[in-house]
């Protein structure tokens, strides 16, 4: 073949004509209270996080261990919609606990998986487990492991299509099943629905929020959600519509769609929700995180930050601070920037935790 006729530049074209509808404009924080409720009412639509079930929780307890740092490893399991089980590892530190100074409640966070990381395993620091080592060393994928030996308690559950919630497609033992997800076979099944991988993903953990939020043991007022790449992704959109969580980490997961995503095309099905283009770049959706404390974290030679390399990452940042300057709570937004490519660095720990 000589020649491709390919739709590329017209995509291109229709994105630069019809994008942004409804961007963040606001001037004051009356103006950012309206527009706050109302694109957040506009996302639950879009993802079809409206149209999910609510159920009861049905916690479980499973088996615990002891690490070797003496960390106890306690495995939980949720439903979160009829029939939707998310397990769960909860990590609880035995030394140097950390405690809210005023409730003397635990210091909790959730730490949330990516891709290629066999979901919560990664996160959680098994080591010991086939691949995961190999995960973790590329990404340094055990960040709710680092947050426990900082001493905190931690969260890292499953998300939908990863780990022990791999449909059909990709259930098996084989590393390459095992590491991988399967948010192609979910997406099509959701999107024809209404729904999305997204929203089911954000909509999971809200009801691990509402499930730790019952259990009245935990620190609620300093809740926090950290993750990288898939999980910076949750993070960013579970945080953005619930106010819950209070603080984030949100690493390799900003950056404008039109680069990052409409041009690298061949990024994971779960980044995709139809019409959200139309109305929104990914600023826009950090915007609503505003004044709570957020770190973004940034690699300057990730090739998910598209051709255009940081300065596409620079952009939406720059959307998100003229929320938190409305609140003249700019010292709340950090940008740490690293080295290298797509990977999770623990400075971002020492950015959020000011004497972790
Ligand atoms: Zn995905």
């Amino acid at each position: 073949m000589k020649q491709y006729y390919t739709c590329f530049s017209l995509m291109q074209e229709k994105y630069d004509r019809f994008t942004r509808d409804d961007r963040f404009l606001a001037a004051t924080t009356k103006e950012f209270a309206v527009w706050k409720e109302k694109t957040r009412t506009l996302l639950r639509e879009l993802t079809g996080m409206n149209r999910m079930l609510l159920c009861d929780a049905m916690p479980v307890e499973e088996e615990e261990e002891l690490t070797k740092d003496n960390i106890i490893r306690k495995k939980i399991r949720i439903q979160t919609e009829p029939g939707v089980y998310m397990p769960c590892y909860l990590l609880i530190p035995t030394e140097n606990r950390r405690y809210h100074e005023k409730n003397k409640k635990p210091l909790t966070f959730l730490a949330l998986p990516g891709h290629l990381g066999g979901g919560k395993e990664s996160i959680a620091g098994r080591k010991e487990l086939p691949g995961i080592i190999r995960s973790i060393e590329q990404f340094h994928y055990d960040y709710g492991y680092q947050l426990a030996l900082r001493g905190f308690t931690v969260f890292c559950p499953d998300c939908r299509g990863f780990g022990e919630r791999r449909e059909e497609a990709l259930q098996g033992e084989e590393e390459e099943k095992y590491l991988n997800g399967t948010c192609y076979q979910l997406s099509h099944m959701a999107e024809a629905l209404g729904e999305t991988v997204i929203g089911m993903q954000a909509f999971d953990v809200h009801r691990l929020i509402d499930y730790i939020e019952q259990q009245g043991i935990y620190d609620m007022e300093e809740l926090g959600c950290i993750g990288f790449s898939g999980g910076g992704m949750q993070t960013l959109w579970s945080a953005a519509l619930d106010d819950r969580i209070k603080r984030c980490i949100i690493s390799g997961y900003m950056y404008g769609y039109r680069d990052s995503l409409l041009e690298l095309n061949g990024n994971c099905s779960c980044n995709y929700v139809p019409h959200l283009f139309e109305h929104l770049d990914m600023g826009d959706i950090g915007a609503l995180l505003a004044p709570r404390q957020v770190v973004i974290q940034s690699c300057l030679d990730d090739h998910l930050n598209g051709k255009r390399g940081i300065s596409n990452v620079y952009e939406q940042v720059a959307v998100m601070r003229q929320a938190y300057r409305l609140f003249d709570k700019e010292d709340r937004l950090v940008h740490d920037i690293q080295g290298g490519g797509h990977c999770w660095h623990e400075e971002a720990l020492s950015a959020l935790l000011k004497d972790a």
